[in-house]
């Protein structure tokens, strides 16, 4: 039997109207998988938490996380946050690192039916997540971002050996486990037979930076001969991206340009609503949609709950292939299966996507095409 103790942290605004729907989905879909055996453990992050203990990551949040399998973060709404106390800190960069969760996994997929700039496109971002130019995570001690005088600001990238080789290694074997399903369901992607990872860089201005994590991704690839590799500057991706996404299959991508260009290709397909993401190292993950907090649709019932539930389903999954166990694989295909009936057969769709239904009646109707599918 497998049994994973969850953590669930809602987050602001929209947080608590869509995490609870991924927390439904996921207790339906135990209900209709034997052999597994979800516990819930609820924790405050967030402006709630700073409201009830002066904390937006309550001391003790990091060491109870560390017994549990796996967590869903709901979206932080750390812009609000006061800038002037330092325990109201952006949790989710210290829970990133603090676990070494250094894949930021996105994938960005067409759904039949569902209005979008672009049809049948297939593809995954695989975001180095610890690095690069984030100043809240790139360094041990202090922020990557310095003031030498009221007037000049500098920022610091940092592309490591090692964090290169853990993305790439992770984008590759993603591509391989992608390459696998298609196979084994009798279907192909635009972009071939093969499964194709695209390294994504600036080299020709980064020389070094970009240099060291395309050069050491192109090493990693001896291991994977049945994967093909190609490589685009940043800029010309950006275009081929938004003109022919059909093309790509596994990007594998350093931190900074991760971010942007993953909200890019989830406004190809749909939106943010439409985009999940997990975040992933060797012993832990976090479920994380790619959206933030959407405080201009908050309180009003009508966020899309697929991204969260989606990410939650990535964390299922990656659990069942941690522990090889069957019953947890099998529970997240039913999940992904009841998730895209839902929008494209039943047509049961939130406002950011053109439907009229509510955050909560999405959630219901894909309980019940669980329940109704088993
Ligand atoms: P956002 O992603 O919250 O919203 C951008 C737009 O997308 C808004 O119009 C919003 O209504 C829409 N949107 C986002 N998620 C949606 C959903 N599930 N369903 C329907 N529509 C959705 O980005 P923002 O407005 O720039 O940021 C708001 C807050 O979130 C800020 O405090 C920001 O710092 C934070 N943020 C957090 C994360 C995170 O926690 N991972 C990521 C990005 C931004």
């Amino acid at each position: 039997m497998g049994s994973y103790r969850i953590g669930v942290l809602q987050g602001d605004d929209i947080g608590p109207e869509i995490v609870p729907q991924a927390v439904a989905v996921l207790a339906a879909a135990q209900e209709v998988s034997p052999g597994i055996e979800l516990e819930w453990i609820d924790m405050p992050i967030g402006a709630r938490a700073y409201a009830e203990t002066g904390y937006t990551l309550p001391p003790g949040t990091l060491e109870r996380l560390a017994g549990m399998d796996g967590w869903i973060l709901g979206p932080l709404g750390h812009a609000a946050y006061r800038r002037d106390d330092p325990n109201a800190v952006n949790p989710h960069p210290l829970i990133r690192r603090h676990f070494d969760l250094y894949a930021n996994i996105r994938p960005s997929r067409s759904i039949r039916g569902v209005p979008a700039l672009h049809e049948d496109v297939d593809l995954v971002i695989v975001r180095e997540n610890n690095e690069g130019m984030q100043p809240d995570r790139n360094m041990h001690r202090g922020g990557g971002e310095i003031m030498p005088t009221p007037d000049v600001a500098l920022s610091t990238r940092v592309i490591t050996r090692r964090g290169s080789q853990r993305i790439a290694r992770a984008a590759f074997e993603i591509a391989r486990a992608r390459g696998e399903t298609r196979r084994a369901a009798g279907l192909a992607h635009p972009c071939g037979e093969r499964p194709t990872v695209s390294i994504i860089h600036k080299r020709s201005v980064f020389k070094l930076t970009c240099g060291l994590f395309v050069d050491t991704a192109l090493e990693i690839t001896r291991d994977f001969p049945e994967i093909d590799v190609d490589d685009f500057h940043v800029d010309s991706f950006a275009m081929a991206l938004a003109m022919k996404p059909q093309r790509f299959d596994t990007v594998v991508v350093t931190n900074m340009f991760g971010d942007i260009l993953s909200d890019l290709a989830a406004g190809l397909v749909g939106g943010l609503g439409l985009a999940p993401g997990l975040n992933a190292g060797d012993t832990y993950a976090m479920a994380q949609a790619t959206h933030g907090s959407a405080p201009d649709i908050a309180g009003r019932n009508i966020a899309n709950p697929y991204a969260i539930i989606m990410s939650a389903q990535m964390l299922l999954a990656w659990l069942g292939r941690k522990h090889s166990d069957p019953a947890a694989l099998s529970a997240g295909e039913k999940i992904e299966r009841a998730v895209h009936a839902t929008l494209a057969r039943d047509r049961i769709r939130t406002p950011d996507i053109g439907g009229g239904a509510t955050t909560d009646a999405f959630g219901r109707a894909v309980i019940a095409r669980l329940r109704q599918e088993g």
